[in-house]
């Protein structure tokens, strides 16, 4: 879908602050951040939500968390960080391409708002 935010963020139309990129996936600072690091991480292939997903996702899907450990480790996040994807609007969804919140430098409680 090319009139979607994060698609142009991907794309480079709109400006954003890349923290990674590959041909898979790219990732990016977090607009209003929720927390000391909070960064977004997309599939360049547009998808809606984790129900949009299918099989052949499969490894994209598993990209998404290993590079979110990744710059959690580049980030020294070493006490603890967490990795969310909010599906659906019920859920707080509010950008309709799938997206996988990587946040750190706080401490979070548990059940999640
Ligand atoms: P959601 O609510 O869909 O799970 O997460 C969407 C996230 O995108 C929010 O945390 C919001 O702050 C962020 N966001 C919305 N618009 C922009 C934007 O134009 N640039 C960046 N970098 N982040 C955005
Ligand atoms: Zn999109």
């Amino acid at each position: 879908m090319t009139d979607c935010l994060f698609c142009k963020i991907g794309r480079k139309e709109i400006p954003s602050k890349l923290v990674h990129e590959d041909p898979d996936i790219f990732a990016f600072e977090d607009i209003q951040p929720q927390a000391p690091v909070h960064i977004l991480l997309c599939p360049r292939k547009h998808l809606i939500s984790l129900t949009d997903a299918s099989a052949e996702d499969a490894a994209m899907l598993g990209k998404l968390q290993l590079i979110a450990a990744q710059i959690a480790k580049e980030r020294k996040l070493t006490d603890g960080y967490r990795t969310v994807f909010n599906n659906g609007g019920r859920a707080g969804q509010s950008v309709f391409h799938l997206h996988l919140h990587l946040l750190g430098g706080r401490d979070f409680r548990w059940p999640p708002g």
